[in-house]
């Protein structure tokens, strides 16, 4: 007879591994199936292998500007790519480890293989099409194994994957995506990256501090595009300042590839057409779900674009199926899928107090060379939804801790409901400020208003100034500008 549970979780990235640790605290009898590496793509080819490879970036410009702070290092600072990628492959290697203890710690029973719903109630896992990267991701002891299981919750977190341009599909050697450009056997010398969303600028950043002649191609009139216009047009200027090319309103409509090069054809605004020759391209132009060969379309499961359909508790159409994470579409960001995770499994429990998840309070970090982070509505976004809003800004060159760090770069930009005074969106870009947005978004969770953020001790001297400062400056009354 088949093996029965409470609750099944398909796929051990952010959203399904914290799910079934929660569900696990909830008393309900849990497993998760994985077919590749515990930890998804998170842990092991998104978030924190990136982060490994851009500190090293970061050492490496600190040491190379070390003249700016008063210190001597001789000689050329340089990388050693491969001890940088085995760095970053080892830091994946500790968590992917960490996700099975976990697992193990909190009695979720770990099914190895493939799982593909047969109809509401039940799976079976088969053998995995994916190869398991050995030593890195390695297949966890004591797993199940092939075979029917059955529980009274299903919860798809099947996570996406890279998505493909048509003629500019990646091929693995010239044309890479996200799985190549995070273990480059060696550094190319010249690299477009196709799509300037987080994935692509932190990819462009980690290569050009490494030295390589990086050039970035976006379509959209603005880098970052789902980012305020005046955030990014620092972070442009900064990136430019380190060397990159950026080209916006611009589009790759054709590649041709050599031996061991390509060139890429680029259509601008003003419909020009400039080619562009470099070792290797990194195609960044979003992701897509993992919908496919799960039997979704045989149990009824609606999907759109994609991604499965879901309300805000993670419910598809159909009874006892759920999704949550990137398979379940935007943003596609680890935290949306563990916050989606607990949420679910704790409606599934009962429990009396859960929230919807509200994915307009879900904050975005880009972790390039100056740092990028926000959350809310834009500028542009609040006028378009027809909010009488008050703005303010304060810049990181008045800021004391930014000068002493010698970042003194950067913009903390806030937006109010004028009426109200109802903190609308929070947009910063330049030093550390992807720790400091969880400021913005703790007060936006309580409904905090401008008097209360004004009311706020701040810690001085801290770039988390900054915010304060744009705040007072919303309501006139900045008082280090
Ligand atoms: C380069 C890069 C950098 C990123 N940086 C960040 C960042 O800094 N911050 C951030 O918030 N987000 C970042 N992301 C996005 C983040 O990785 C995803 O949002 C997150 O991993 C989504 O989690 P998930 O649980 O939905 O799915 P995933 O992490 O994709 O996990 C899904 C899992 O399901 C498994 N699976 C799929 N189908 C099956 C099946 N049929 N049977 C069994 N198992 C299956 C897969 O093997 C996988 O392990 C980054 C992504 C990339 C690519």
């Amino acid at each position: 007879m088949a093996e029965n549970y409470d609750v099944i979780i398909i796929g051990s990235g952010p959203g399904g591994y914290v799910a079934a640790v929660r569900a696990s605290q909830l008393g309900l009898k849990t497993a998760i199936v994985e077919r590749e590496h515990l930890g998804g793509i998170c842990l092991n080819w998104g978030c924190i292998p990136t982060k490994a490879l851009l500190r090293s970036a970061e050492v490496l410009d600190h040491a190379n500007h070390a003249k700016d702070y008063g210190l001597v290092l001789e000689g050329k600072m340089s990388a050693d790519v491969k001890a940088v990628v085995a760095r970053s492959r080892g830091v994946s290697a500790r968590l992917n480890g960490g996700v099975g203890f976990l697992m193990k710690k909190n009695k979720v029973d770990v099914i190895w293989g493939e799982a593909k719903i047969t109809k509401p109630g039940e799976i079976v896992v088969g053998k995995s099409s994916k190869p398991v990267v050995e030593p890195q991701n390695p297949v966890p002891k004591n797993v199940k194994g092939e075979g029917t299981y059955t529980a009274k919750h299903i919860i798809i977190a099947t996570g996406a994957r890279p998505r493909a341009l048509p003629g500019i599909e990646p091929d693995g050697k010239l044309i890479w995506t996200y799985f190549e450009a995070m273990k480059p056997a060696a550094l190319p010398k010249s690299l477009i990256v196709m799509g300037s969303g987080a994935i692509g600028i932190e990819f462009a950043s980690f290569y050009r501090s490494m030295g390589v002649d990086v050039t970035v191609v976006e379509v959209m009139p603005t880098i970052m595009p789902v980012e305020d216009v005046e955030v990014t047009a620092i972070a442009r200027k900064q990136l430019e300042k380190r060397g990159m090319k950026i080209l916006t309103s611009a589009k790759i409509t054709k590649v041709e590839k050599a031996a061991d090069s390509l060139t890429a054809h680029v259509e601008t605004a003003d419909g020009k057409v400039q080619q562009i020759t470099a070792d290797r391209m990194i195609s960044a132009v979003g992701v897509q779900g993992n919908i496919e060969n799960l039997g979704l379309e045989a149990v009824g499961v609606k999907t759109d674009r994609g991604c499965v359909v879901i309300d805000g508790y993670g419910k598809t159409n159909i009874a006892g199926i759920y999704a949550i994470g990137d398979v379940a579409g935007p943003p596609m960001l680890a935290h949306k899928a563990e916050h989606e995770g607990v949420v679910c499994v704790e409606k599934i429990a009962g429990l009396s107090n859960v929230h919807a998840t509200d994915k307009g309070k879900v904050p975005g970090c880009t972790y390039c060379h100056p740092q990028v982070a926000s959350v809310g509505l834009t500028e542009a976004k609040a006028k378009e939804a027809g909010r009488d809003i008050r703005v303010g800004r304060f810049s990181f060159a008045a800021n004391g801790k930014a000068i002493a760090l010698g970042e003194d770069q950067g913009l903390c930009k806030v937006i109010f409901d004028k009426k109200t005074g109802e903190l609308l969106g929070a947009h910063m870009v330049g030093a550390e400020v992807t720790e400091l947005i969880q400021g913005f978004v703790v007060a936006m969770n309580l409904e905090t208003t401008e008097e209360e953020l004004m009311h706020t001790i701040f810690p001085h001297p801290t770039v988390s100034e900054t915010m304060k400062e744009a705040v007072l400056d919303a309501y006139g009354r900045v008082l280090n500008a």
